[in-house]
């Protein structure tokens, strides 16, 4: 499809439906001609590409440490007791995610979480909960020299550094903006999108908050346990502006372990590189840097490095959504920046009369 060919449509087909986080469907609504019923999607991919992959990391947790002890109790105690104890650190894969990528000459987005701490930033009623401290224990500083190092590195090498959006954040705006701006003052410039821990999210209600703070893309829709276009393959414009969407087409953790069966995990990915293609589509895939670590979790090093050089045969665009943004230059992107004052008439639910009215609906 030519870059120059109209970058946004309405949907016209049936109403989409497209799955969040948590399993449910969300279905947006179909252009019915209705002012407020339209839902524009990014028709147009970058220097006539086939079809476009953008790679995403969310960085969860770069030290396996004390998380070793929880998970010690679970499986392999022996294995996992070792590492909590040594000084080497299997989660830390940021070298190694950037010469694989350096070699096969892409670039991807890492997304940076700036969590709150249980015991400083949340409230008492929360100390008890098991989920809870195993959530907190891996929590790690962005403004500490390691990471901060990494987070330059990363941005002077041509990756792009996003938001992961935290835990608590999808309803709190002030919190998103606070994390934003840490992250941003760790990188020295602006960030342009990210994705929520999770997947967890909030429609429209977060994406609101996403733009009012600066966001000009958000890719926390889609499904934690199932791999698929889900009936999407073009990323969303909610808001009929520069804000987009890009759906979540294969999270590492919902593919087949690749470890025990490479060659299903392989024929996943295979089958949605090949829709993608036939389809003009937009495919969004995310693997956590830990599972680049080859001891713990075998075979996804060597099927994300399988799955990049398929889409460049396959004459894939090749990126982080960033700079899928960028290269599609979608209007609207740098003078519809809204104000925070726009959104003071924004309904309590969150809609506004430019928005989706998707309804969230649980699965049959
Ligand atoms: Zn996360």
């Amino acid at each position: 499809m030519s870059s120059d060919a109209d970058r946004s449509s309405p949907a016209s087909q049936d109403s989409s439906p497209v799955v969040d986080g948590r399993g449910r469907r969300i279905r947006l609504p179909s252009g019915d001609g209705s002012a407020d019923g339209q839902l524009s999607r990014v028709d147009a991919l970058p220097d006539d590409a086939e079809f476009a992959l953008c790679l995403t990391h969310d960085v969860d947790r770069p030290y396996k440490g004390i998380r070793s002890l929880y998970y010690a109790t679970q499986e392999r105690p022996r294995y996992h007791l070792r590492t909590a104890l040594s000084s080497s650190n299997p989660y830390w894969q940021f070298g190694e995610l950037m010469q694989l990528e350096d070699e096969l000459g892409v670039r991807s987005a890492f997304y940076f979480l700036d969590e709150q701490h249980l015991l400083a930033d949340r409230p008492v009623s929360e100390w008890v909960s098991p989920s809870n401290w195993v959530q907190h224990l891996g929590r790690y500083d962005i403004t500490s020299n390691e990471i901060s190092a990494v987070i330059q590195a990363l941005d002077a090498g041509g990756w792009e550094v996003g938001l992961h959006g935290s835990y608590h954040s999808p309803t709190d705006r002030d919190r998103l903006r606070d994390e934003k701006r840490e992250l941003e003052a760790v990188l020295g410039e602006s960030v342009t999108g990210g994705r929520q821990h999770h997947l967890r999210l909030s429609v429209p209600e977060t994406w609101h908050h996403h733009r009012e703070i600066g966001l000009e893309y958000d890719a926390s829709l889609g499904s934690t346990t199932e791999c698929g276009f889900h009936g999407c393959y073009q990323p969303l414009r909610p808001f009929d502006d520069g804000f987009v969407v890009f759906p979540l087409t294969i999270m590492d953790q919902a593919l087949p372990d690749p470890g025990t069966s490479f060659e299903a995990a392989r024929r996943v990915c295979e089958r949605l590189l090949t829709e993608a293609a036939a389809n003009d589509a937009v495919m969004t895939v995310l693997w956590h840097p830990r599972y680049f670590n080859e001891q713990e979790f075998p075979g996804h090093r060597t099927l994300y490095r399988w799955l990049l050089e398929r889409a460049q045969e396959l004459g894939a665009w090749i990126g982080s959504p960033g700079a899928f943004r960028e290269a599609v230059d979608i209007d609207g992107a740098d003078d519809t920046q809204p104000t925070e004052t726009q959104s003071a008439g924004n309904s309590v639910d969150g809609t506004s009369p430019t928005a989706p009215r998707a309804n969230v609906r649980d699965r049959p």
